[in-house]
This record gives C-alpha cells, structure tokens and sequence, in this order.
C-alpha cells in the first residue's frame, strides 16, 4: 500500500477537485459525498484515509468487507457501502457488514435482504444497467418501475448507482451519466420517491459526474493507488 502520507495528500487533491468541479457546475461540495472504494486495500490503508477525514468506503466482496472492518472495528464512526454484487445468500452478513447496499438488481435480492434485515428497512441504491451489457449485473432500465414497484416496502430505497459502459471519452461516459439523471427524475416522478442519491463517477470521470448530479462518487485508484494485480 501507498504510505499513510501519501494516501492523506492523494485525498486531499481529489476533495480539491471535487470542490472545483462543484463549483463549475453551481453545486455545494458538500451535498457530495466521497466514497472510498477500498477492495484488495489493507485496513492499513482504510486507517489512513479515515484518519485524513474519509469516513465512507465502498467494498465489493462481503468476506472481504467484513473481515477488514473487523480489523479496523475502532474507526466506528465510518460508514461502509456495499459496492460489488450481492448474492441472496450471503445476505445477512452483508446487513451486518454495511450500512448502505448499492447494488439492488433484483426483486429476489430484496426479499432476502429484508429477510435478513426486517427493521430498519436497509438502505439501499438500485444498480442500473444502462448499457445493457450482459457481462454486468444491474438491472435494466426498462426494468426499474417494477423493481422499485416490488422493493419498497421491503428497503428504503435512497436512489441509483451505475457503472456505465467503458467510455473512449470523458463526453461517452457524460451521456451516460445524464442519462442516470434524467432516468431518476421519470422515476421519481412515477413513483412519488424522493430517489435523491445518485452513486456514479470513479477515479477516471468522477469530476463529470459531478457536473452531472452525482450525489456520491466512488473513487479508488486516485487515493489509493492502483490495486494489486
Ligand atoms: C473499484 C470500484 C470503483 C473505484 O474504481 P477506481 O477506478 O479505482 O476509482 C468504483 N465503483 C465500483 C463499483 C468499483 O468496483
């Protein structure tokens, strides 16, 4: 892992463009959150951001998740987001691990994660898949009315979160990004759902994101360094 320092400094650069990318585009930096996505990174590493101020972190493997958060059980004001696939059966150790899951996709997954987790209503962001990639989990958008439809009652459901289609350019994954936006805006109009969180934007276009509403951006390599191969 990089050195506590260098993690602290990386931080700070990339609040710094997060404040300027605000700023263009007439937002508060604070109505975003930063959330550090921590996979194949030591709690050394987690330590070291949260003591440079980060207290959200995004993991995608919930053995993983759990066992480093164990490791770091003190940092107990830290906020941990479920960023990676869930699978119905490992649902109660991910509603003991996290406090938000960002990744929804299905009506069955939010059956077994109320199950696991009837009260509080878990938290929860719907994963789109706005590319229709068949490699990607997500659900489609042509899909979401009725997964919302069936999910509410079961999770609370904060908003949406998408990892859009490798773009060639900053302008490709901008469409993307305004195409989440606008499709939050249809479905909280249908549904009567505030739907106020929009999860999207990572290392190489969080600042797009930004300009485009994201209310969380999911950033690792820019603080962290690359990950192990
Ligand atoms: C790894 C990961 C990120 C962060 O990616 P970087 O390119 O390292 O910023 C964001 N979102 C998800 C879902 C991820 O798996």
């Amino acid at each position: 892992m990089l050195a506590a320092n260098e993690i602290a400094a990386r931080l700070r650069e990339v609040r710094e463009r997060i404040v300027q990318a605000a700023k263009r585009s007439g937002r508060e930096a604070d109505e975003i959150r930063l959330v550090l996505a921590s996979k194949t990174q030591p709690p050394d590493a987690v330590r070291a951001a949260y003591h440079a101020g980060a207290r959200d972190f995004g993991e995608n493997y919930i053995r993983e998740a759990a066992a480093k958060r164990a490791e770091v059980a003190d940092l107990t004001d830290a906020t941990w987001h479920l960023i990676g696939h869930l699978q119905s059966n490992k649902t109660r150790l991910a509603t003991r691990t996290f406090e938000i899951v960002q990744t929804l996709d299905s009506a069955r997954l939010a059956d077994a994660i109320a199950h696991a987790q009837p009260t509080p209503l878990m938290p929860v962001l719907i994963e789109v898949n706005l590319g229709g990639e068949p490699s990607k989990s997500g659900v489609g958008a042509g899909d979401i009315e009725s997964l919302v439809d069936t999910a509410r009652a079961k999770v609370e459901i904060l908003g949406l979160m998408t990892i859009p289609p490798r773009a060639e350019s900053a302008t490709g994954a901008r469409n993307y990004f305004a195409k989440l936006r606008r499709l939050r805006d249809r479905l909280a109009a249908t549904t009567g759902l505030a739907l106020s969180e929009l999860s999207m934007g990572m290392t190489e276009d969080f600042e797009v994101a930004i300009e485009e509403g994201a209310t969380m951006v999911r950033v690792g390599r820019a603080v962290f360094g690359e990950r192990p191969t």
